[in-house]
């Protein structure tokens, strides 16, 4: 493969940024694309993420920047301007500033089951290319996190990073902690290197700036020369906006009206006031709040509800029916350390499919 940057910005740099939260994995990513460039000695490069808390769920930029090997890297400020942009779940879409500073040429790689088409009309892209890929399905498959899928998709569209360097990387990232997860994290690269689906877009005047909507491409022009006097926000109460799917591996808190009595240990236990509660009338017909349910779009499915309640009102189930696997391995564990039983009492039979992840079939 030949190993050269397929351009640059003016300072000589490749620049990638990877727009994620807490709990996926986005820094690691970062981690191991910057080694299997920088060490196979092709390439200068640096990366460094940015987040707050660490909290699961809360933002997450990670940054890759890559040079010729005579250049120094001499700069540590955050990418801007981004020649590749992966997003690590579809829902940060909505966020502002996921999608900004893209070159009409950018690469702009989703974890989504939406066609490339569809995303691009969401995120409003002027031209570009779409990279789709269900890194999550993906992830569940292989019992791995969504980051080394994402990573697959990468190396893949981004077209001059050596696989085999990055699947070394994958390897020594994994090795001494976690070795028995360095299979998988294998497999769940290849897959989305395969699997990946690249669409080219060109202008779309719909997009294009001025608009009605700006589009984010410019938003990074909002700096310290043109940002509003005093900081002021000028988009008040947008934590509504936020949107705590992505931190979700798969299952979520199913709410079962009928077997609820109110009593409010969900809420109490949820760390991020996931439950909505209204006006109704109690068992004897008085007038009390009762609960509505568990607003998913702020749920990280952390399982907590499920838990507390006592009376299996909330129950674990999988957002999609391929998920089932996940559901099992938070029952059960991990496969190699299942107790034997299945649900019917009777010896739990797994299966392996390709040589890569287990399920369950009885
Ligand atoms: S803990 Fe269970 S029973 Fe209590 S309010 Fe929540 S869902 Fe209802
Ligand atoms: S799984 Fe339950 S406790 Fe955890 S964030 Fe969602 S609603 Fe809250």
């Amino acid at each position: 493969m030949e190993a050269t940057l397929p351009r640059t910005n003016e300072l000589g740099f490749y620049e990638m940024r990877l727009e994620s939260v807490g709990g996926l994995g986005a820094n690691l990513t970062g981690q191991i694309l910057a080694q299997a460039t920088v060490r196979g000695g092709h390439f200068n490069g640096a990366h460094f993420s940015s987040y707050g808390s660490e909290k699961k769920g809360s933002p997450v930029k990670s940054y890759v920047r890559l040079c010729a090997p005579d250049r120094e890297v001499r700069t540590s400020s955050p990418v801007e301007k981004p020649h590749l942009l992966a997003v690590f779940h579809q829902c940060l879409l909505k966020v502002d500033g996921t999608t900004a500073g893209l070159y009409p040429d950018s690469i702009v790689l989703v974890n989504s089951t939406d066609s490339a088409d569809e995303v691009r009309y969401r995120a409003r892209l002027v031209s570009g290319t779409v990279g789709i890929v269900d890194a999550l399905a993906i992830a569940v498959r292989n019992g791995t996190r969504t980051n080394t899928a994402m990573l697959g998709a990468i190396v893949r569209a981004a077209g001059f990073i050596d696989p085999e360097a990055v699947k070394k990387a994958i390897v020594d990232a994994f090795q001494e902690r976690y070795p028995q997860l360095v299979r998988a994290n294998l497999a769940a690269f290849t897959q989305a290197y395969e699997g990946v689906k690249l669409k080219e877009f060109g202008p779309d005047s719909r997009f294009s700036f001025p608009s009605p909507e700006p589009h984010p491409a410019y938003m990074h022009m909002l700096g310290y020369a043109n940002a509003p006097v005093g900081g002021a926000i000028l988009n008040p109460g947008n934590t509504a906006h936020k949107d705590l799917s992505a931190s979700r591996q798969g299952i979520f808190p199913l709410f079962h009206r009928d077997r609820c009595i109110d009593c409010g240990l969900c809420t109490m236990t949820c760390p991020d006031y996931v439950f909505v509660w209204e006006q109704g009338l109690d068992r004897k017909g008085q007038p009390a709040q009762v609960l509505k349910g568990p607003n998913l779009q702020y749920c990280k499915g952390c399982l907590k509800c499920v838990d507390i309640c006592p009376v299996e009102a909330l129950t674990m189930e999988c957002e999609r029916p391929e998920f089932r696997f996940t559901a099992d391995v938070q029952l059960w564990g991990p496969p190699d350390a299942l107790v034997t039983l299945s649900r019917e009492n009777e010896p739990a039979k797994w299966t392996q499919d390709e040589g890569y992840y287990w399920y369950r079939v009885s």
